[in-house]
């Protein structure tokens, strides 16, 4: 992709910085099946440690995390209860009912993407033969981009326990959450069982997540990681790249939150645009179909990458957008407005 493109997909389509290469080509290796690849035990001891856990796990992605944290805290037969809209239950292909033959529990959400106390108290079965055992609550954090409070994840983790169920958040954006709170990471992670981190998207890495938990829990998810084939071997080249991250792509998400809002505030304007947000580093907006099935090659034509889906567009800022990028991208969206009418 030459440089002058923007790409607003998704945060995951940053290429990893010449910084992160340097980092990634000097990564001392082993054999990671083994435990022998110290580059992995350092990142996997320093995701745990800044998230307040005894021990880490390194994963290829945030699906496999999620995956593997569900398989271990589950049984076959048993349930997990997460949102309608949690990526765990719904953009995950199903993974825990397929191949965990784990139920998902799914109830609808509060307004700020948080589950409610009632919908989840409702959702507990009780101990009885004609039900899946309810063992689970997950919980994610951003949601659709959102930080939510801590006091009502606290609220659903401290009730789930009480109940004798596990925690497991899905933080794949977990520091634009804390980013966004203004508090450390592991305050938004502490009250849970089993967190998951994303690598590649925010953070700028090319691949993997870590999932941390007590070293009971991550010694017992190493069986459904090889399961899955998630067992890497000189995996730590990968692990540099977090490392890295970890020391210098973790504050300057501000700056990200701090774009989506300037992109935001240079599109509220439009007429024809109902912009919804800035949550964190994403902004999303509605507009008429045919606005909605013209503007993506419209815009790609420009050098503008944009992605539609469900009706709406979502709009995330990140590692390889500039200001300079973001004033492009506003301009773009009022030539196209002003040029494309709306559906008659
Ligand atoms: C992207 C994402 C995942 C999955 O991440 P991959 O590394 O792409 O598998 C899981 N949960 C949430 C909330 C995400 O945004």
């Amino acid at each position: 992709m030459s440089t002058d493109m923007i790409d607003l997909r998704s945060d995951t389509v940053t290429r990893p910085t010449a910084a992160m290469r340097a980092a990634m080509a000097a990564a001392e290796v082993g054999d990671d099946v083994f435990g022998d690849d110290p580059t992995v035990n350092r990142l996997q001891a320093a995701m745990a440690e800044r998230l307040g856990f005894e021990a880490g796990l390194f994963l290829p992605t945030a699906t496999q995390s999620n995956l593997v944290a569900l398989m271990t805290h589950c049984q076959r037969g048993d349930e997990y209860i997460a949102g309608q809209q949690a990526h765990c239950y719904k953009y995950e292909a199903g993974g825990g009912a397929v191949l965990g033959s784990i139920q998902p529990q799914p109830v609808e959400h509060a307004d700020d993407g948080s589950l409610r106390l009632d919908h989840v108290v409702a959702a507990i079965k009780a101990d009885d033969f004609h039900y899946a055992r309810t063992r689970l609550l997950a919980l994610e954090n951003t949601i659709g981009g959102r930080a939510v409070p801590l006091s009502s994840m606290r609220t659903l983790t401290d009730f789930a326990h009480g109940k004798g169920l596990a925690t497991h958040l899905d933080g794949a954006r977990l520091f634009n959450a804390a980013t966004a709170l203004g508090v450390p990471a592991g305050e938004v992670a502490h009250s849970f069982d089993s967190v998951t981190v994303c690598l590649s998207k925010g953070l700028g890495c090319p691949a993997g997540a870590v999932l941390v938990g007590t070293h009971d829990f991550i010694e017992r998810a190493r069986r459904p990681r090889k399961m899955l084939g998630g067992g890497m071997r000189q995996a730590g080249i990968l692990a540099a790249a977090g490392l890295h991250a970890l020391d210098h792509h973790v504050a300057r998400l501000a700056d990200d939150h701090a774009l989506a809002a300037r992109l935001a505030d240079g599109l509220r304007n439009i007429d024809g645009i109902t912009v919804n947000g800035p949550h964190t580093n994403m902004v999303f907006l509605q507009m008429d179909p045919t606005r909605l099935a013209a503007i993506e090659p419209a815009f790609a034509q420009q050098g503008i990458l944009l992605h539609g889906y469900e009706g709406r567009m979502r709009l995330v800022t990140h590692l390889d957008v500039d200001a300079a990028g973001i004033e492009r991208v506003i301009a773009a969206f009022k030539g196209f407005f002003a040029r494309v009418p709306a559906q008659s």
